[in-house]
């Protein structure tokens, strides 16, 4: 992450040495995974959640282009630019919802290795950039 930047939420990922890397929870009781983070299970119900790193490489699971400005409020970018969104699949734990620093369909295919990065999103008023995750093809 460049020095003075901020994540877009600070509960949804971490810059660690070997790159960013997504927080997810995990239950104690049964082993579902969840990305966001949840304070209970979704599949068992209990309230045993820890805390966890996800794996920052997946495997692209379905995508789309969003080609149009999402209804507001929209703090994405500016200009706005098509971009891609995909779920991806995370090890045998998870799948998430993000966005792709590509959005050239004729470039996506499912099964398509991806990384986590992160890339510049916004700004704030006072200059200080601002940071969200994306998956980005691999090779
Ligand atoms: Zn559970």
């Amino acid at each position: 992450m460049m020095p003075d930047a901020r994540p877009v939420d600070p509960g949804l990922f971490v810059q660690g040495e070997e790159g960013p890397a997504l927080l997810g929870a995990r239950c104690g009781a049964c082993g579902t995974t969840t990305f966001p983070k949840q304070e209970s299970c979704p599949d068992c119900t209990r309230v045993d959640m820890e805390e966890c790193l996800l794996p920052r490489e997946g495997t692209l699971w379905s995508f789309t282009v969003q080609g149009f400005r999402p209804k507001p409020p929209y703090s994405g970018p500016e200009p706005f630019e098509p971009f891609g969104v995909g779920y991806v699949q995370l090890g045998d734990a998870v799948i998430v919802e993000a966005r792709l620093t590509e959005n050239d369909p004729s470039r996506l295919r499912i099964g398509a290795p991806v990384e986590l990065v992160l890339e510049p999103f916004t700004q704030d008023p006072d200059g200080t950039p601002v940071v969200t995750f994306a998956f980005a093809l691999r090779g």
